[in-house]
């Protein structure tokens, strides 16, 4: 790639660098880590003892097919076996970044390059480009060169993604379009609808987004408000309640275990809203109007004050997924109902937590939850792929419907 070549990129990305020990989570735990063909060879034959070692126990081959997948470091207690104890990684600590492989070296950076332009975002699921992305009241897209991103490409080994097929003008026209209206839609409703009508448009097909009407809208959001409240507590607690009966409750009420340490983000935070919001002790019921109630007085509050963290989470996903959504008709739909998807789960788990009377909603805490949803979930396909359908099925297969739970 040459050093002139340009990128869209979010003002955000020049900030990010990653702060390591300091950092809420870590890259390193929770997930297998992925290693390239030629990282796995580097540290199987290590000269150094430490890595060879390792390398001899927990580094096997996964997808011989993939380059980048080829191996993988299977986790000791839920962490990669070459983090620390200090939270640092032992590759790079013993043999210099260059050390790491191409997956370890790329997160959280998201880079497609096209035959005109290239578009970088972040991975939210790291807490730290999360914090930097959907706190920036005005989101701006810049086009800079490679040259002048020395903290995106900080080592050989970053990865870059090549799309597909090439740009048309017509494509790079509406995808300027979707980047220059950002700040000027005032809801994140807004912004999916009218990026749904100008793809529409460049693709021709015949736009099935409804007129919205106001008492229409208020009627369906309350029944899906209904219905997805009911699933996404079934999703997020049902696997609480067994490990409730038992043994010693901790600072949540719930019952804890040995694994409790280990857990997720996103589980904790499963446990604490569960907690919070009393589900394990109330009538399902209750539970669905207590939280009706909640999400209609302080929730919507929040939301209405604060849209702009919606919408610059639709546009780093936007860039992230800009070359299925620019080379496949349906690729939009499925985008919006993921963007849906992770806003109405992270939403559920915080309105639960404000069923405690002095708690208040801050943007940290929308971007620790958002963050840690998408570290657990968005990385499974298959569960996401499932939810979304499940989602599907109680909205009718109609996005017009899924939309106005956003309204
Ligand atoms: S999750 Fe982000 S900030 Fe945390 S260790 Fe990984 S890259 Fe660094």
């Amino acid at each position: 790639m040459q050093t002139n070549q340009n990128f869209f990129v979010p003002e955000y990305i020049q900030e990010f660098k990653c702060i390591g020990k300091d950092c809420i989570d870590s890259c390193c735990v929770g997930w297998d880590i992925k290693i390239d063909k030629s990282t796995f060879n580097k540290y199987k034959n290590s000269a150094n003892k430490e890595i060879k070692s390792i390398s001899q126990k927990s580094l096997v081959k996964d997808d011989l097919k993939s380059d980048i997948s080829y191996g993988k470091l299977v986790k000791e207690n839920n962490c990669c076996p070459f983090l620390t104890n200090e939270k640092l990684c032992n590759a790079f600590k013993l043999m210099g970044q260059e050390s790491l492989s191409i997956g370890c070296s790329t997160y959280p950076r998201e880079i497609t390059i096209f035959n005109k332009i290239g578009f970088i975002s972040g991975s939210l699921s790291c807490p730290e480009i999360a914090r930097l992305c959907l706190s920036k009241r005005d989101f701006n897209i810049k086009t800079l060169k490679k040259k002048n991103l020395p903290n995106i490409f900080n080592s050989h080994n970053v990865f870059s993604h090549q799309a597909k097929k090439k740009l048309s003008d017509k494509k790079l026209r509406f995808i300027e379009e979707v980047f220059s209206k950002i700040n000027d839609h005032s809801t994140i409703f807004e912004t999916l609808k009218q990026t749904i009508i100008s793809y529409d448009k460049i693709n021709r097909s015949k736009s099935y987004i409804n007129n919205f009407l106001k008492n229409e809208n208020e009627k369906i959001k309350k029944k899906l408000l209904h219905t997805d409240t009911n699933i996404l507590a079934t999703f997020c607690f049902s696997k609480l309640v067994g490990s409730n009966k038992s043994g010693n409750k901790n600072s949540t009420g719930l019952a804890s275990s040995k694994g409790e340490l280990r857990d997720s983000r996103f589980k904790k935070i499963c446990k604490i809203s569960a907690f919070k919001s009393g589900y394990l002790f109330s009538l399902k019921t209750n539970f669905v109007r207590e939280f009706t109630y909640i999400y209609n007085t302080k929730f919507q509050k929040f939301r209405k004050e604060n849209e702009f963290i919606f919408k610059n989470y639709f546009i780093n996903e936007f860039l992230k997924n800009i070359d299925s959504i620019m080379n496949s008709k349906n690729s939009l739909n499925n985008f919006v109902r993921s963007i849906i998807f992770f806003i109405t789960l992270t939403d559920f788990l915080l309105v639960c937590q404000l069923f405690e009377d002095n708690k208040k909603l801050t943007i940290n805490s929308y971007v620790e939850v958002l963050s840690a949803v998408l570290k657990d979930i968005n990385h499974s396909p298959k569960a996401t792929h499932d939810l979304i359908n499940l989602f599907r099925k109680l909205d009718n297969n109609n996005l017009s419907n899924r939309l106005v739970a956003l309204y």
